[in-house]
């Protein structure tokens, strides 16, 4: 079956969702024609990034093969079902889709997926914040504990954010033209964090604290604001968010499907070699060591484990400072199975955004049959941290104890609970890249730069980083042309 017939037998997807944001954006995905003759393709990594750009490839001719660590395809796409009763799941990695993500939501379309919303937007949800706990109902004004000024009550959140971030945007310029950013942005803000830019904007430092709910505390761990402002701009016509029915695993499974005995599992690469001509990838498979060669190699892994592999010749040092220093932020996911969604039962969510260590929860099975629910706390950054260190039992517990202070009788509900530590994972070490201050400068024009025969997808390479499934897919688009094209 062709692309064209794999679209028109998709099935419109379930939820209301238009598809003209497919056409929002000049960069968006498009079909391969093979420049040149078939060149035979090695793909480290069968996630999103190195399933979307060995699927383009395939269509377009060429002669590819996928080699994967784990057993199973898509790495951080990873929907839990063992554990849960009823046929219920959650997702350990991607959850959220973003309704203008139009390279999810072209794949999405492709394989004939459906999407369900991902929260209820018209039931209240939680703030618990300075030790008080909020219900917060859609356009109704909030009194917050915080000392903030006069114009910022009024504001409220949007209306800071307005104020404080979306109203520079323009000055950003185009974040997906290939030469962005332009110097004088470059200068002013790369060296910034967010505090101090948002305390630039005016912001008093009581609206620092509220901003920064439910995110990344800068005291702990800073981000350079260009990055910010990127993340800001491309997600400017965000007002949704939708998930794959049935889970988001059926993404990666739909591409390894039509891909089949192109990868190989269970087969960790543990070198790669280049020369003027070819590509070669050592990797282990069932105790011994086994080589492929082939024209070009994409390495489709996160940088906290391309440090693994050996590489001969050495790859450039800008391009090994870049995959030694750009940083990763920490999240875990704390799943607990209540016997009954006693939160909606009382008109609430089951959504909370905190200053506690779990900083957020979700109802991961809204829209899900069964009257058992989970809800998932969520440290990140420092928190998740700690608690990579705990055992599953003490994970559990810290995350009961914060629930119940948003949702009381969370203990009396709860039936048992499952944990996943990205940190911890072998083939991730993290959940997504980001840049620090100063880092824009350092290394991103080092990060996707192909080095001889060797190219670079992942989410860490896109524009559309900070762990999202679109950058993965962006950037496998990206580096099929780029490979398609090489000469
Ligand atoms: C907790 C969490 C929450 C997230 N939330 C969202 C969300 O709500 N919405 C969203 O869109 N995105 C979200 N993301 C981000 C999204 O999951 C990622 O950006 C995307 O899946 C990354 O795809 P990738 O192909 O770049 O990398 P990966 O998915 O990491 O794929 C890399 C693959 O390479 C393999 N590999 C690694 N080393 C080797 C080796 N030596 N040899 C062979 N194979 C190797 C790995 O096993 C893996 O399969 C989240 C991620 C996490 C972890």
């Amino acid at each position: 079956m062709n692309r064209r017939d794999f679209l028109k037998q998709a099935v419109v997807v379930g939820a209301t969702l238009s598809t003209s944001s497919l056409n929002a954006f000049a960069f968006g995905p498009r079909s391969l024609e093979r420049r040149g003759a078939t060149k035979k393709v090695i793909i480290i990594g069968a996630g999103l990034a190195g399933l979307s750009a060995a699927y383009e490839l395939t269509q377009a001719g060429h002669d590819v093969t996928v080699i994967e660590a784990r057993t199973r395809p898509g790495g951080r796409v990873h929907t839990l079902r063992d554990p849960f009763p009823d046929g219920l799941y959650a997702e350990a990695g991607a959850a959220r889709i973003p309704n203008h993500h139009h390279f999810t939501l072209k794949y999405v379309e492709l394989f004939g997926l459906t999407l369900d919303p991902f929260e209820p937007t018209s039931l209240p949800s939680v703030y618990h914040v300075r030790g008080k706990r909020i219900r917060v109902t859609p356009g109704q004004r909030v009194e917050w504990p915080y000392d903030l000024t006069a114009e910022e009550r009024t504001l409220g959140i949007n209306g800071m954010r307005q104020k404080y971030i979306w109203s520079i945007l323009g000055e950003v310029g185009d974040v997906t033209d290939p030469n962005w950013p332009p110097p004088d942005v470059l200068r002013k803000y790369d060296q910034m964090n967010r505090s101090d830019f948002w305390r630039s904007r005016g912001a008093s430092p009581e609206a620092v604290a509220l901003l920064s709910v439910g995110g990344i505390d800068d005291r702990v761990e800073t981000w350079s604001t260009l990055f910010m402002l990127r993340n800001q701009a491309l997600n400017r016509k965000l007002n949704r968010y939708y998930k794959i029915r049935g889970g988001n695993d059926l993404l990666p499974k739909a591409f390894a499907v039509r891909l089949s005995e192109k990868i190989h599992y269970a087969a960790p690469v543990v070198r790669i070699e280049q020369s003027a001509q070819a590509v070669k990838a050592v990797f282990l498979r069932a105790g011994a060591y086994h080589t492929l060669a082939g024209d070009y190699l994409i390495c489709a892994v996160p940088f906290t484990v391309q440090k693994n592999i050996e590489v001969a010749p050495a790859f450039s040092v800008e391009k090994q400072r870049a995959i030694e220093q750009l940083p990763y932020l920490s999240a875990s996911k704390i799943f607990l199975q209540s016997k009954r969604r006693f939160w909606a039962a009382e008109g609430q969510s089951g959504f909370a955004k905190t200053d506690l260590p779990i900083s957020q929860v979700w109802d991961v099975t809204y829209k899900q049959p069964s009257k058992r629910g989970i809800l998932q706390a969520f440290p990140i950054s420092l928190h998740s941290r700690r608690v990579t260190g705990m055992t599953e039992q003490e994970r559990i517990n810290f995350a009961l104890d914060q629930v119940e202070m948003i949702y009381p009788s969370m203990r009396e509900h709860f039936e048992g609970g499952v944990t996943k530590c990205w940190d911890e994972d072998e083939w991730a070490r993290g959940v997504g890249a980001y840049y620090k201050p100063g880092q824009f400068s350092s290394l991103l024009p080092h990060v996707a730069r192909p080095e001889g025969r060797i190219h670079f997808a992942g989410e860490h390479t896109s524009v559309w980083i900070d762990a999202w499934m679109q950058g993965a897919l962006e950037s496998g688009n990206r580096v099929a042309r780029e490979v398609n094209s090489a000469l």
